[in-house]
């Protein structure tokens, strides 16, 4: 595969994180249920909008035979009380020149450099925080290819990859440690942003909600 890079100035500008509060008391936060014992801190937690968790569901559910996937774009953030990195996904980006296969997804330079250019022209404050693709029927795992495919077009620190495995309900996110490494075996949960209604709209089985109990501003209604 040939992979061609282009220089783009308006994804230049967001290179550091912009310094905001992080959402936590408007998200409730899901966890892996199998959570391993392992000294394991992620560089960025990631905060999910209802919208942009659905449209990833909706995405992934329409081809139980065949890997789909797509882009993340979002703000990458720094809360300076917490001294945490963030992100907070709002816009997923379905791919549309994928080679479609059962095996693997491929990104091709074509599509990349469509999406940086439908980013700048219609998300201009928006970063590319990441990617996401299905496992159907393969679980949530990073593979070799993955792993290959995040190091070279998602570079940066701070760019995560989403596996959704459509056909059982489950989800997680890969991420790196502050040392730039990826554990392809240890996924991730998420915190998912709750809108007025307080209803959650998370249904990936290998994860459960982490209720705050003292809190009863936030009782949410999960599914
Ligand atoms: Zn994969």
């Amino acid at each position: 595969m040939e992979i061609k890079l282009r220089f783009h100035p308006e994804q230049e500008l967001h290179e550091h994180p912009r310094r905001t509060r992080m959402p936590i008391h408007h998200a409730l936060e899901w966890t892996p249920r199998e959570n391993s014992e392992d000294e394991f801190t992620p560089l960025v937690k990631i905060f999910i909008t209802p919208n942009a968790y659905i449209r990833v569901c909706a995405h992934a559910g329409s081809d139980l035979n065949n890997e789909v996937g797509g882009w993340m774009a979002g703000k990458y953030c720094y809360d300076t009380i917490f001294q945490q990195e963030f992100l907070v996904i709002d816009t997923i980006l379905a791919a549309p020149y994928t080679n479609h296969g059962a095996a693997h997804l491929t990104f091709t330079s074509d599509s990349q450099i469509a999406l940086f250019e439908f980013l700048e022209r219609y998300h201009p404050d928006k970063q590319l925080v990441g990617w996401y693709h299905t496992h159907p029927r393969m679980g949530v795992f990073f593979s070799s290819w993955d792993e290959w495919l995040h190091k070279n077009f998602f570079p940066k620190p701070w760019q995560v990859a989403l596996v959704v495995e459509p056909f059982t309900s489950a989800g997680g996110f890969f991420i790196r440690q502050k040392n730039g490494q990826l554990d392809t075996r240890r996924y991730f949960g998420f915190y998912e942003l709750i809108t007025q209604e307080k209803k959650s709209k998370v249904f990936w089985k290998n994860l459960k909600p982490e209720l705050d109990l003292a809190n009863p501003e936030m009782e949410v209604l999960v599914i």
